[in-house]
């Protein structure tokens, strides 16, 4: 096992890693750019290395600077977290070429996966069902219509490359198609660098559904079951909660069967999450793989009494999966509210500042996963997450009650944040019935 793992991150997901290897009694050292320098999580470190100012080019994204501070303060390993430089296949070869453990998937399976048409391919050869779409990628609009034509409008570009909803555009007859191709083609050129398109039906009304699983270096793996994603803002996850509340027993095994059938013809390593669209009659489509730990991963935890960021840092070192299907069980509900710093009254704008107040809830089966203190400076450099409220319960409608409870409790002030539009959601009859789809917000939400 390692004896000190460096963290390439910061905010609720670095404190998240820190408390996982301090339960593992390892050291964790932090990386800080100058906007988090001062912030009070990184004492919680054993060990800060300022790499830089501010903006996350020469901070967070800096290879070379995190390279150097995780060997000047001999760490052997490096947990990525999520976003940054997490699904980048450049940065784990590099940590792998400078004798540094990577906490994830090798590159390569990173890089096959990371690229959803390939990603795609390969579902097909593991006999999970996909969106109906193009065999590869489509390199002109021309292409495209063919296609659109052949399986149907309305029909969605979407980058190969694509993360964070961005270089995706619906587009419902050809002369939307158009235009949606040149702007979908720009917008992944300038996101990431690669304007690869695809294209897939476009599913109407859909749910997101995930499977959470787990592989070791010996082939053994995994899942945790599912966490439902479908209460999205431009197709950006807000609440999460798990099980998926309309999933019958025989389509929850499918579903987590495919998953593993896919990881395990990938070759994978380590934590993964599969994505997957549930349709209303209740089929299912892989939608893509997220090689790295993701936001909502502390529900699952809730609900199977695993610790992931642990298996993370377990799997990379080498350990065998002690876990075997029959042992993981799901007790109870959990669900999450992604605490933002926006402002839901002016369409999830960012809201950065000062906090003068910040008293997050409690009681029992309540958790809040947090880097902020009062006094402390939300920085407009960074995501805009400001804490994670996860509340787990015996049943769903104790689950959302409670939940309700713990968001009035929590004082955020003076900026604005997601709370008013959590609380509205939550007491919307198609959110408790469980009859919703990920266009629940857009349609519902003034
Ligand atoms: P990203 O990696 O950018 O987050 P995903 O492929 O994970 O993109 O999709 C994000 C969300 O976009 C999904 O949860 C869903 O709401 C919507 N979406 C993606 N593909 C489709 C599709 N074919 N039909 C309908 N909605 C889709």
């Amino acid at each position: 096992m390692f004896s000190r793992i460096l963290i390439a991150n910061r905010g609720e997901i670095a404190v998240r890693i820190i408390r996982a290897c301090h339960d593992l009694d390892i050291e964790a050292v932090v990386v800080c750019s100058q906007a988090d320098k001062d912030a009070a999580y990184v004492q919680w470190a054993d060990e800060a290395v300022c790499i830089g100012p501010p903006s996350p080019m020469e901070s967070y994204l800096n290879i070379p600077r995190i390279i150097s501070a995780a060997e000047i303060t001999d760490a052997e390993a490096i947990h990525p977290g999520y976003g940054f430089l997490a699904e980048n296949a450049h940065f784990a070869e590099i940590c792998r070429e400078c004798g540094i453990t990577f906490i994830g998937p090798t590159p390569e399976a990173m890089r096959l996966l990371g690229d959803k048409v390939e990603a795609r391919t390969l579902a097909k050869k593991a006999m999970v069902p996909v969106v109906p779409g193009s065999e590869g990628p489509i390199e002109n609009d021309q292409q495209a219509l063919k296609l659109a034509n052949e399986i149907g409008y309305p029909v969605m570009l979407k980058a190969a490359a694509g993360g964070g909803g961005r270089g995706m555009r619906v587009a419902h007859s050809d002369i939307t198609l158009r235009s949606a191709f040149a702007a979908a083609r720009a917008e992944a050129e300038a996101a990431f660098k690669n304007g690869t398109l695809y294209l897939e039906k476009y599913i109407e009304r859909p749910r997101h559904v995930e499977v959470q699983v787990l592989a070791d270096n010996a082939g053994n793996a995994v899942h945790l079951f599912e966490r439902d994603c479908t209460i999205q803002r431009r197709h950006q996850k807000l609440i999460e909660e798990c099980p998926c509340p309309v999933l019958d027993d025989q389509t929850r095994e499918n579903l987590c069967k495919a998953a593993l059938r896919l990881i395990q013809e990938a070759g994978y390593q380590n934590a993964a999450t599969c994505e997957f669209l549930l349709d209303r009659d209740n089929s299912f489509y892989f939608i893509e793989v997220n090689t790295r730990i993701q936001v909502e991963h502390t529900i699952t935890e809730m609900i199977t009494g695993q610790d992931l960021v642990q298996w993370q840092i377990r799997l990379a070192a080498g350990e065998a999966l002690p876990l075997r299907q029959k042992d993981i069980h799901m007790q109870g509900v959990a669900i999450e509210c992604r605490i933002n710093a926006e402002d839901p009254a002016r369409d999830y704008t960012p809201s950065p500042g000062r906090l003068t107040r910040f008293m997050p809830p409690g009681g029992l089966g309540v958790r809040v996963d947090t880097h902020l203190t009062p006094g402390e400076t939300i920085s407009p450099y960074y995501d805009s997450l400001i804490a994670k409220l996860i509340v787990h319960k015996p049943s769903r409608d104790e689950a959302i009650r409670t939940m309700k409870r713990a968001l009035r409790e929590f004082r955020i002030e003076p900026i604005a944040t997601t709370i008013p539009a959590h609380l509205e959601i939550l007491s919307h009859n198609q959110f408790v019935t469980a009859d919703v789809d990920t266009g629940f917000i857009g349609r519902n939400m003034s």
